[in-house]
């Protein structure tokens, strides 16, 4: 095993000498980055999230099997190559972002094969590593706080879980309903976008209704212009997971946001590096980033109130009385988003067991057993990914405001999210938190 590495390491060595003599090309660098995500997904089933290049580099990656220290050596030498270059131009020069992004891109793949392969991070240490970001810290006696605000919210017997449980039962969609009040949905979503983001007019999506999954909704891009959107029906759908999840998922969220990277870039560059989206890199935060800020373009201040009142709720059967409530208190619950990136930290770190780390998840999240269960699965499967969500959108969110301005203009703030989803920008390159 040790002399096939070491011969590994020679060949690739000679393999790095040769390319680094003849001064590859970005596009050449890309293309190994391709393949080196795509042997990567080889050994981890969870890392390549979508792809669309040529089908020979699939096979010919699941055919080579690469060792996970083979790949390690490769993405070294291509991060060497790439710190040979220095690319001209302006800073926000798309050229000078391809090569950030591919530097930062590959850096993440380097981190994943070395925790593959037995280094040890703490939760703060992966994240930058692999999303090229830090969640801020947050105390137990901030969330009591929220805790505390809660409580005259929500009067009544029994604990403050309880009646939180309770007030939120009465917002679930009934299960025949669900299918309408989605596709209500995403038909608003998508109208909106259309007013300011072209597309082209093939792109599609279908949506898929599933169980037993660790996620509350995914998208699957297929390349195409085509997304498969699946939503979880494990647990029950809240009224505003409609809105969410259809914005996240489809637009101006993932489906937008792959459907843009491949008609630009892809397709309009021929930067092939775009064809694939490895899910531990630094692309996952601006993806999940836009992808929830994204909600909050489409729907500004009071919009979203106004249109859940006049066609969510009565899509899901609902009150639409009840909906000024049901969003004052919500919006204390976006609070807690934090707590999860604690419990996170906590839990990978070690100073929680899982069954702890639901306890804490319970107390300072105030989510449900099965739902703080849940995320403890999620965590286990996709660990320090969960700051890609909350801090994600604040740091997309701070980035398009300081670029439009105070005048909260809506075009202008179109044009800038339509600008970042076509752009390869680094979570670091999003300016200071
Ligand atoms: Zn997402």
């Amino acid at each position: 095993m040790k002399t096939r590495v070491v011969a590994a390491t020679l060949l690739v060595m000679a393999a790095g000498a040769t390319v680094l003599a003849q001064r590859p090309s970005m596009d050449t660098i890309a293309e190994q980055y391709v393949r080196l995500v795509l042997g990567m997904g080889v050994h981890d089933a969870d890392y390549v999230d979508a792809y669309y290049g040529p089908s020979s580099w699939r096979t010919e990656a699941e055919e080579g099997r690469t060792s996970l220290q083979a790949i390690g050596i490769q993405a070294d030498v291509l991060a060497r190559q790439l710190s040979a270059m220095t690319p001209a131009g302006r800073p926000d020069d798309l050229g000078r972002l391809r090569h950030q992004y591919l530097s930062g891109q590959i850096a993440a793949l380097r981190a994943r094969v070395a925790m593959r392969t037995g280094r040890k991070m703490t939760f703060d240490e992966e994240s930058k590593a692999l999303y090229d970001a830090v969640a801020p810290v947050h105390t137990e006696a901030e969330f009591d706080a929220v805790r505390a605000q809660l409580e005259a919210a929500l009067p009544g017997a029994g604990s403050l879980q309880e009646r939180l449980e309770a007030f939120r039962s009465r917002f679930v969609i009934p299960r025949d309903r669900l299918e309408r009040t989605f596709t209500a949905a995403i038909d608003a979503c998508r109208a909106r976008t259309l007013q300011h983001i072209e597309l082209p007019k093939e792109e599609s999506f279908t949506v898929e209704y599933v169980t037993n999954q660790s996620w509350s909704a995914y998208n699957w891009y297929q390349g195409g212009y085509h997304s498969v959107i699946q939503v979880n029906t494990d647990l029950p759908v809240r009224v505003d997971g409609a809105i969410d999840l259809a914005c996240h998922e489809g637009y101006p969220g993932h489906h937008v946001y792959n459907v843009l990277l491949e008609k630009n870039l892809t397709r309009g560059r021929k930067w092939m590096e775009f064809s694939v989206y490895p899910l531990f890199s630094p692309q996952s935060l601006i993806a999940e980033g836009t992808a929830n800020y994204g909600i909050d373009v489409t729907f500004p201040a009071g919009e979203r109130l106004r249109f859940e009142q006049d066609v969510i709720f009565p899509a899901a059967g609902l009150d639409p009385a009840t909906a000024p409530e049901y969003y004052q208190v919500l919006g204390l619950i976006e609070r807690f988003s934090y707590a999860g990136n604690e419990a996170a930290r906590r839990y990978l770190d070690g100073r929680l067991s899982a069954s702890a780390t639901a306890d804490w998840l319970e107390r300072y999240a105030l989510m449900p057993r099965p739902r703080a269960e849940q995320r403890v699965r999620f965590i286990d499967q996709y660990r320090s990914y969960v700051i890609n969500y909350n801090l994600g959108k604040d740091m997309v969110g701070a980035y398009l405001t300081r670029r439009v301005g105070d005048s909260g203009d809506a075009s202008r703030m179109w044009q800038e999210f339509e600008r970042l989803l076509s752009s390869p920008r680094l979570p670091s390159g999003l300016g200071a938190r």
